[in-house]
């Protein structure tokens, strides 16, 4: 088993928003403020217990926090003093490095001068803000009340405010979006100088009013003015060269950042650190005290159960065909790749070598790379990487 480094995030799930976006599929809703309150008062509840959840199931938590992190949803619509008490709460139970990475996830235009003084004064240390488009008409086609100058201002003010790393997620596949307008949003970015650019794929499932609308007929949400598949293609391969070029180098599929900047908190996902969510349908990641193998648990993604505090939470201990599974298809999401010699310091050799000849095919196709001891997709390979991960996994591996 490759030695995991002995910290551990914190993920902290705040699912508000201020209005539901067509694209969405999280586990997020605009709820009324008298269940904001009463979930925070759950979340820190939660948070006071979990050494004891961690203890009871023989779960290690790693001594040293790193990093911080409040997606959702829409952190940033905590009220100050709601948000001061999630924080004042996760400094109590898990006193943090002095350099640990404390980021919030915020809608342009919705951070408050006391939210933003509250944030500061918690420690916060980088923002991401939820851009998506810095397209007028596409921001509106999707729900979304901020314009591209809205969101340029809003930069300048955290920047302004001290904070100094910031990201801006972007989507390709938006309705109305074009090579040029996707160029456009892109070269914003750049331009406004932020540490750190996240660009997703329009997820397109059951989950979302816009995917519904994609999958089945209907023009309301705007599918019939979505680009092609294959239009999303190449606006990401676009973003990858475009970005790379001007100083953000991709370290991840969807990832991008300047040197020192990548998301330490993410990095923990895909390099299957330890992290412990709270929150609706937060995911947590322990290892397990006896033997150190991965122990996956979640709460649930519904409000009330959630609130009352009425589920209850299995935790699920990942043999080594899962730790295999995971290695491949989340260290295969990092440019870097994932490294021969730790995948055969923890597992059999014959699924290694496996794996090796299925890489060496793939590379024929020029969608893998084998170098210097790792195997990494492509850029080619990285816009069809749910096909790739099916391929090399597709059985299991002879047990030795
Ligand atoms: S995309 Fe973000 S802001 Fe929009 S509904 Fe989903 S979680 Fe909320």
């Amino acid at each position: 088993m490759r030695s995991h480094d002995a910290t551990l995030g914190l993920y902290v799930s705040v699912p508000f928003c201020r209005q539901k976006c067509t694209f969405c599929n999280f586990a997020s809703d605009a709820f009324p403020p008298a269940r904001m309150a009463a979930y925070v008062d759950r979340l820190v509840a939660e948070i006071e217990a979990s050494r004891e959840f961690a203890a009871q199931h023989r779960l290690e938590v790693p001594p040293r926090v790193d990093s911080v992190f409040l997606g959702g949803g829409t952190p940033s619509l905590l009220e100050p003093e709601q948000m001061a008490r999630v924080f004042a709460a996760l400094h109590r139970a898990y006193p943090m490095e002095q350099d640990a990475e404390i980021t919030v996830e915020a809608a342009p235009g919705q951070i408050s001068d006391a939210l933003l003084e509250i944030l500061l004064r918690s420690g916060v240390n980088r923002i991401s803000l939820g851009v998506q488009s810095f397209v007028d008409a596409e921001s509106r086609a999707v729900g979304r009340t901020h314009t591209g100058d809205a969101c340029l201002a809003e930069l300048e003010r955290l920047r302004a405010a001290g904070i100094r790393n910031l990201n801006v997620d972007l989507i390709a596949g938006l309705p109305h979006q074009t090579a040029a307008s996707w160029s456009h949003s892109l070269q914003t970015a750049i331009g406004s100088d932020v540490e750190h650019v996240s660009v997703y794929m329009l997820e397109v499932d059951e989950d979302s009013r816009l995917g519904r609308e994609l999958i089945g007929p209907g023009v309301r949400y705007g599918a019939h003015a979505a680009p092609t598949d294959s239009l999303v293609a190449d606006l990401y391969a676009h973003a990858c060269e475009t970005l790379g070029a001007a100083g953000l180098a991709q370290y991840e599929i969807s990832n991008f950042a300047r040197g020192g900047c990548a998301s330490r908190h993410n990095l923990k996902y895909w390099k299957r650190d330890a992290y412990f969510g709270f929150g609706l349908d937060a995911h947590s990641m322990l290892r397990a005290q006896a033997d150190s193998r991965a122990s996956r648990f979640a709460n649930g993604d519904a409000l009330d159960p959630y609130i009352a505090g009425s589920e209850v939470v299995e935790v699920e201990h990942i043999d080594m065909l899962g730790e295999w599974e995971e290695s491949i298809f989340l260290g295969l999401r990092l440019v870097e790749g994932v490294s021969i010699a730790e995948l055969q310091q923890s597992f059999p050799a014959a699924w290694v070598d496996a794996l090796v000849e299925r890489v060496q095919n793939l590379q024929r196709d020029g969608l893998m790379r084998l170098e210097d001891g790792r195997a990494m997709l492509t850029q080619r390979g990285r816009i069809v990487s749910s096909s790739i991960f099916g391929e090399l996994l597709a059985d299991e591996p002879a047990v030795a």
